[in-house]
């Protein structure tokens, strides 16, 4: 039952709307509820950003879903933040926040450059009941698995447009890859600092698994309750996870070399994208 105090709220709320004005007009004007999904926008966000975050947002969701075989049991917050460079020369970046709502920013002037890691962040609002226990390196690499199934347009951090064997095969042709033994072991540190290095590596590695074992296999592998122990890799792969880097990295520096006009596009990717802005991680330094 409502308190006098609550109701009068309520009266004031209603007059609002239909004034057209006031702070309960204010509050909900930047909102909207689809079938899975709450999207909020920041003012001034393009109509076509807003169409676009519902209609690839429920898209992604449903894809996600049938991939993973559950649903959360409540909407998504997904939230349009504007401007990926903040007023303090900062950069914001998409992520998932403590209570599951996905922050997602605007990286170029077409309203796309705000949804390309959106798929990436619903896998890891999907997990979020995994989020204080989980294994990183695996949650990270699942996540861009999945991404890469259900959004393969390879637009945004960290593809450009280039594809995957292009812009994780460039790192050993001129030995910058980080050993992803080390990346696994020392997540936290590096993942971030070496971003351009960690997410294409990590994510040629997974989506090697899948093309070569089956997506099955890594789908069964991010059931278990902590998914991305050693041993998982050997139950579900039949061979241990070193053993699982070389064979990846044999294949993806074959299909890299293979590709044509591979280091004319090694160049674009690391000159004309912004990878060119972002720190690259040296062996003897950092890793
Ligand atoms: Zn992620």
């Amino acid at each position: 039952m409502m308190k006098p105090t609550q109701t009068g709220a309520w009266i004031v709320a209603v007059l609002s709307l239909l004034l057209g004005y006031g702070p309960a007009l204010a509050e909900s004007k930047n909102r909207i509820e689809t079938e899975n999904l709450i999207v909020e926008w920041i003012d001034g966000a393009s109509a076509d950003a807003i169409a676009a975050a519902q209609l690839e947002g429920e898209k992604f969701f449903a894809a996600v879903g049938e991939m993973l075989g559950h649903e959360p049991h409540h909407k998504i917050t997904i939230l349009l933040r504007g401007p990926a460079e903040q007023p303090d020369g900062s950069w914001g970046y998409p992520h998932v926040d403590s209570t599951g709502r996905v922050h997602l920013f605007r990286f170029g002037p077409t309203h796309h450059s705000y949804l390309s890691s959106l798929a990436h962040e619903l896998v890891h609002v999907f997990r979020i009941h995994r989020r204080s226990n989980a294994d990183w390196f695996f949650e990270e690499g699942f996540a861009e698995f999945v991404a890469l199934h259900v959004d393969p347009s390879l637009c945004g951090f960290p593809w450009y447009e280039f594809p995957v064997a292009l812009a994780a095969g460039q790192w050993f042709a001129r030995d910058e890859a980080i050993p992803l033994t080390v990346l696994r072991q020392q997540h936290r540190r590096l993942n971030l600092p070496c971003k351009a290095q960690s997410y294409t590596l990590r994510s040629s590695f997974f989506y090697f698994l899948g093309q070569r074992y089956g997506d099955d296999l890594v789908l069964q592998m991010a059931q278990q309750s902590r998914a991305g122990a050693l041993e998982d890799y050997r139950r579900f792969f039949g061979t241990d996870f070193e053993a699982l880097l070389g064979e990846w990295q044999e294949s993806l520096v074959s299909e890299y070399r293979a590709t044509e006009d591979a280091e004319e596009q090694a160049r674009r990717y690391r000159q004309e994208t912004p990878i060119q802005y972002m720190e690259i991680c040296q062996s003897g330094t950092q890793f």
